[in-house]
């Protein structure tokens, strides 16, 4: 419970309508978008609630809110726009859910230097939309980018569906605005490039929620393309479009959009343009006319010579139509089936031992119906891979178990192979138990430290990310 000095306290520096304790906030803002809470509500469960929403609508009062429940000794859960998919919003009563997707400007566009400065809450397609309005572009499309906010995307290192090219999050972030836990100002990042000790935006960049709240991001921009193209290939084994995808970004050539679908995937989203018993590996080209129509001829080399052979080029725009369609999670629930999606990553030469290694471990558990995956994010170190698996229970009180050890079956046999256990969608409360897996012991040991030093009192997003201890 919130008592009511603090409720006074807060009404007294934020606008009119700033501080809500009517039901319908609280329990609008109870949790993110992780299945899991989804399927607790389905089920009729209980979920906490926070004590209150309070909605700021600039910096300062972010800071006020903050120096509040510092004093108070409150803790404090931001919320961006709820996208999260890994349970990084789960307040209760005792905690004052910070609620940004009040403070949504876009504070100032400058066409010279190619930057713009959002407020945290900014909706992201809302930023992008800003921007290309003056024929620029961020580049950071996430399939959730109508629901997601700015400050979110820096809290959870997203990354975008163009990202081969253009980039993840921390490539296009400029500076970050923060405020810190004691409620001072601090902004990180304010020239192209700094040699100035260690970059203190990766402090914040992922920490969700945890060191601070992100108040204000400033993301570098680029032109709006000359040109866009798109060209598919068949793929005879996951090996060959691997090997095709690890040629093409290695000799340099960068197509924003690369994504290899399995078998599977490939029959189930590309039916008019997928070949029997081949995956798909699909591209998107854009930037300089001339440099996209050598990309062109290159790649097409580069695949004929993996083996691959030339698909519609149908497939690519088929994808950009519908590639932000997905079901909710209530039809899933409701046709007995508990889905998610799990993201990890793995060099070149680790990639096909994952891919494998999670298949066959997940397949063996009775109540899965399929496992499949696509890659979508490709570096000249390796790539990710963007597994789905759905799993059929009568009985939804089945249903979280065989959902946990799904999980963790596929990040034990990621890291066993030398993967990465958490590509894009971050860690919140399903994966922070997992963390080891990248960290190792002494790396936990030092983002504890890292944490009690920022944050002494713990009250940002207590719970979230940090494995207890
Ligand atoms: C359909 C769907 C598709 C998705 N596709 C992608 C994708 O393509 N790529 C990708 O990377 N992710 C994707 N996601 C996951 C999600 O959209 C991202 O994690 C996104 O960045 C979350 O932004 P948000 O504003 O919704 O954050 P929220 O869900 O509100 O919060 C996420 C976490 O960040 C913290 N947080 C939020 N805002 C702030 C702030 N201002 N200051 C401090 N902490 C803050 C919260 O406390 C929480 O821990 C997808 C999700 C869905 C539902």
């Amino acid at each position: 419970m919130i008592s009511d000095t603090i409720l006074r306290k807060l009404e007294a520096e934020l606008d009119a309508g700033g501080v809500d304790t009517s039901d319908a906030a609280l329990d609008e803002r109870r949790h993110d978008y992780w299945v899991l809470k989804h399927l607790r509500n389905w089920r009729g469960e209980k979920i906490e609630r926070p004590g209150v929403v309070v909605r700021p609508k600039n910096t300062a009062q972010v800071q006020a809110i903050v120096r509040v429940a510092a004093e108070g000794g409150i803790p404090l859960v931001p919320f961006g726009l709820g996208s999260g998919v890994c349970g990084g919003i789960e307040p209760d009563e005792s905690c004052i859910l910070v609620d940004l997707s009040t403070m949504n400007r876009v504070r100032e566009i400058d066409e010279t230097n190619l930057v713009a400065s959002f407020d945290a809450g900014c909706n992201g397609l809302e930023a992008e939309e800003a921007v290309a309005e003056r024929g620029l572009t961020i580049g950071h499309w996430p399939q959730s980018i109508a629901v997601s906010s700015v400050g979110g995307w820096v809290s959870t290192r997203a990354a975008g569906q163009f990202s081969t090219g253009y980039g993840n999050i921390e490539d296009m972030v400029y500076a970050i605005e923060v405020v810190l836990p004691n409620g001072e100002l601090v902004t990180l990042g304010k020239a192209p490039r700094a040699a100035a000790g260690p970059d203190l935006r990766h402090l914040v960049m992922g920490a969700e929620g945890t060191m601070g709240i992100v108040s204000g991001v400033t993301l570098s921009l680029r032109r709006q393309a000359e040109k866009r193209a798109f060209t598919a290939f068949h793929t005879p084994t996951l090996a060959a479009g691997f090997e095709a995808q690890r040629q093409i970004v290695q000799n340099e050539w960068l197509p924003p959009v690369m994504r290899q679908y399995d078998v599977r995937e490939s029959q189930r989203n590309f039916q008019p343009f997928h070949a029997d018993d081949q995956g798909l590996l699909l591209m998107m080209h854009e930037g300089p006319a001339s440099r996209v129509d050598a990309e062109l001829e290159a790649v097409e080399g580069l695949a004929s010579k993996a083996g691959l052979a030339r698909g519609s080029d149908e497939a690519g725009p088929h994808w950009m139509e519908r590639r932000n369609h997905v079901p909710t999670w209530t039809d899933l629930l409701e046709q007995n089936l508990i889905v998610d999606t799990i993201e990890v990553s793995a060099p070149w030469t680790r990639i096909e031992g994952v891919y494998d290694d999670v298949c066959e471990s997940v397949l063996a558990l009775d109540p899965i119906r399929l496992v499949s995956a696509h890659s979508s994010h490709v570096y000249r170190t390796g790539l990710n891979l963007y597994f789905t698996f759905v799993a059929l229970h009568e009985d939804s009180a089945e249903m979280e178990g065989t959902y946990r050890e799904v999980w963790r079956r596929t990040l034990e046999a990621t890291a066993k192979n030398g993967g990465g256990i958490a590509h894009h969608h971050g860690v919140g409360r399903l994966r922070k138990n997992e963390l080891h897996h990248d960290l190792g012991e002494n790396g936990l040991a030092l983002l504890r430290t890292l944490k009690g030093a920022i944050d002494p009192q713990g009250l940002m997003n207590p719970g979230n990310l940090i494995p207890d201890a």
